[in-house]
């Protein structure tokens, strides 16, 4: 089956574009969907660059911050001790609040700067005086309970050059007064005590004994304002570092002290002291891990240690006598190393956590919506966290991919809508084609068949006369007759074809001159009486035009279209032979008027009648002939005079056309 018959019936015509646009839209649609599917694979791995980009340069700052410090640590390490304090304290100054040096040795820890460790771990307490010293003034308060000899054995030794003998006699004198009732003096004592500072009562330090004594004293005596007002300047000295405590001591203070009314602390505050906590506590597991580990251990390590959710980086270098090692919580590592990075991870918007091995966070966070992550392991970067980046505008990330889908299907809907349109408007086109087709067959057919009529009558009429068998005269005039009709008819089929013809090539040529239309119209109707009358019709006319009416045009061409719309009249009027011509002026125009009582026009045939080979579906039905370009050339002539043509009708009534046009001034 050939394509020219495939496109034959529209409705395979249809079908075959139906399929053409699914398959077009198909195509489209698989498209955009591979589009945006690599769109969302692209969207990912630049992210993932992204991600990557950031994650080498943190890695790489990082890197750095610690081989520095590890630089550092191994030169302090190596120092003579005499040298040691001073650069020690050089270095520790610049260090970020939560951070501290320590230098370790067996005997225990150094921390710099001072007051930033809470407590640390004391391997051998010093000891103080040997009882012996106390021993005369102990019997005499223990044993015979004479508080006022005790008191004054003890006084004495008030007046010892000795700090720690000078400071064991302080504390117990304060004792002795606070058994016998003189507080006032205790207190006294006591306040003398603590303005010895660091030395040492015992284990522990005299001012803070003394002056945690002092509270217990001022408490039994009910002096609330007091009490208060020294515990919490006790409980602040105590979170400032200013005494070298072991751990327990640190403790059994800070837990006792919290049995008074202190006020509460805001929440950066306990923060940094929940942060110093988890620094000194740190210490404390370094240097037993230090005590404990083999030379090599000792030497270089970095480890994270966690207290409470707070990790605490740690970083060492040393020999097996002597360590030092970097104490740093997250402000050191963010700002100290991480600061000059900030403005190039804000602008490629990324987050990024460090966590210990049990994945708690030293810096930052990453939330679960954060989406993809890129995680570099401590094995990977050889540093001591776990480091995470994640795309810190993932909204923004999901908002720009949402808007580019968008536009691809806001697209894809445009281009089918264009195909469907295409299509629509292709089927219309060719659907038109094919009806074009149709009828200029049909108008083949007609024209033939218009043609053989008036030949065959023709010849028959002149093998008639030839064969000189028609006798009567009156006879032989009434075949000419009939010959004559016939032959003009040919004429004017073939005139009207020809016309045809030129129209369509636009080659049609108007004469105009100005002349009455009722002269015009007058020799059009008699003309057209004359060539009716035979059949039986008769035409009336009305003139109706005021004063002659001159209209500027091409006389033959409009006499023309008066007679076609006659012969129209005529022809589809089968059963009242009468048509009326009116001739009358309406504003400015001339307007012919032609009616007959025929058939009529169905109200769906009044617009396509004018188009070139249309018939009306009742016109083969009465059995008229025509070739369906009658109307067309009548347009046809009427626009190129400016002029109008329309029709009224009634279907089964009849019709009327009307010609209108300008009239000359
Ligand atoms: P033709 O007369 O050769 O068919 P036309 O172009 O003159 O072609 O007319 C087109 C169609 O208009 C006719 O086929 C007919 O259906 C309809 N028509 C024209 N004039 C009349 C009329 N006076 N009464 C009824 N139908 C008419």
């Amino acid at each position: 089956m050939g394509l020219r018959d495939w496109l034959q019936p529209p409705r395979r015509v249809v079908v075959l574009f139906f399929v053409i646009a699914l398959t077009l839209v198909g195509a489209m649609a698989g498209l955009a969907w591979r589009f945006l599917d690599q769109d969302r694979a692209l969207e990912r791995q630049r992210t993932q660059d992204r991600l990557d980009r950031s994650a080498d340069v943190i890695t790489a700052a990082l890197g750095r911050g610690v081989a520095e410090a590890r630089e550092a640590l191994t030169r302090l390490s190596s120092l003579e001790p005499t040298e040691l304090p001073a650069a020690a304290m050089r270095w520790a100054a610049a260090l970020e609040a939560d951070a501290l040096l320590v230098i370790l040795t067996p005997d225990g820890v150094d921390a710099f700067p001072d007051g930033r460790l809470l407590y640390r771990p004391i391997p051998a307490p010093q000891r103080g005086p040997p009882a012996v010293v106390f021993a005369t003034g102990e019997a005499l308060e223990f044993r015979q309970q004479d508080l006022a000899g005790a008191a004054a054995a003890f006084r004495q030794l008030t007046a010892s050059a000795d700090v720690a003998v000078r400071a064991g006699a302080l504390l117990r004198l304060a004792r002795v007064e606070r058994k016998a009732g003189q507080y006032a003096r205790a207190l006294d004592t006591y306040a003398r005590l603590a303005e010895m500072g660091t030395a040492m009562v015992g284990e522990a330090v005299a001012s803070l004994v003394a002056r945690h004594a002092r509270l217990a004293v001022l408490r039994e005596q009910g002096r609330g304002a007091e009490v208060e007002r020294e515990a919490a300047s006790l409980a602040e000295d105590l979170r400032a570092g200013t005494w070298t405590l072991s751990r327990a001591a640190y403790r059994f203070y800070a837990e006792d002290l919290a049995g008074y009314a202190l006020p509460a602390l805001d929440s950066a505050s306990s923060a940094q002291l929940e942060r110093a906590e988890a620094n000194a506590n740190a210490v404390g597991e370094l240097w037993a891990r230090w005590m404990s580990g083999d030379d090599e251990r000792r030497q270089d390590g970095s480890e994270v240690v966690t207290w409470r959710g707070h990790p605490v980086l740690l970083l060492w270098r040393g020999t097996a006598s002597r360590g030092a090692a970097l104490v740093a919580g997250p402000d050191q590592v963010d700002r100290g190393w991480l600061a000059e990075l900030r403005p190039t991870l804000d602008r490629e918007q990324v987050t990024f956590m460090l966590a210990d091995a049990s994945g708690n966070g030293l810096i930052g966070s990453i939330s679960a919506e954060a989406g993809p992550l890129v995680t570099r392991t401590a094995a990977e970067t050889r540093l001591p966290w776990t480091l995470r980046v994640a795309s810190g505008n993932r909204a923004a990330d999901l908002a720009q991919y949402a808007e580019r889908r968008r536009l691809v299907v806001l697209g894809l809907v445009a281009l089918i809508l264009l195909v469907v349109a295409g299509l629509a408007a292709a089927i219309r086109g060719v659907g038109r084609e094919l009806e074009v087709a149709r009828l200029q067959s049909e108008f083949v057919a007609a024209v033939s068949h218009e043609l053989r009529t008036p030949l065959t009558a023709l010849r028959q009429f002149t093998e008639l006369l030839a064969s000189d068998r028609v006798r009567p005269e009156d006879q032989r005039r009434r075949y000419y007759g009939v010959m004559q009709r016939e032959t003009s008819r040919l004429q004017r089929l073939v005139e009207g074809l020809l016309d045809f013809g030129r129209m369509e090539a636009g080659a049609l040529e108007f004469h105009r001159t100005s002349f009455p239309v009722r002269e015009l119209v007058d020799e059009v109707v008699s003309e057209f009486r004359e060539a009716a009358a035979e059949d039986g019709w008769t035409v009336e006319l009305a003139d109706r035009l005021p004063v002659p009416t001159r209209i500027h045009a091409d006389s033959e061409a409009i006499g023309r279209a008066i007679w076609n719309l006659l012969d129209n009249a005529a022809k589809y009027s089968p059963d009242h032979r009468t048509v009326w011509v009116e001739v009358r002026r309406e504003n400015g125009q001339v307007a012919v008027a032609v009616r007959d009582r025929g058939i009529g026009i169905p109200q769906a045939e009044r617009a396509t009648i004018f188009d070139k080979f249309v018939r009306g579906a009742s016109a083969g039905q009465v059995g008229a002939k025509g070739t369906g370009i009658g109307l067309a050339m009548v347009r046809h002539i009427v626009d190129a005079h400016h002029g109008t043509v329309t029709v009224e009708s009634e279907p089964g009534k009849g019709s009327t056309f009307t010609l209108r046009l300008p009239v000359e001034e």
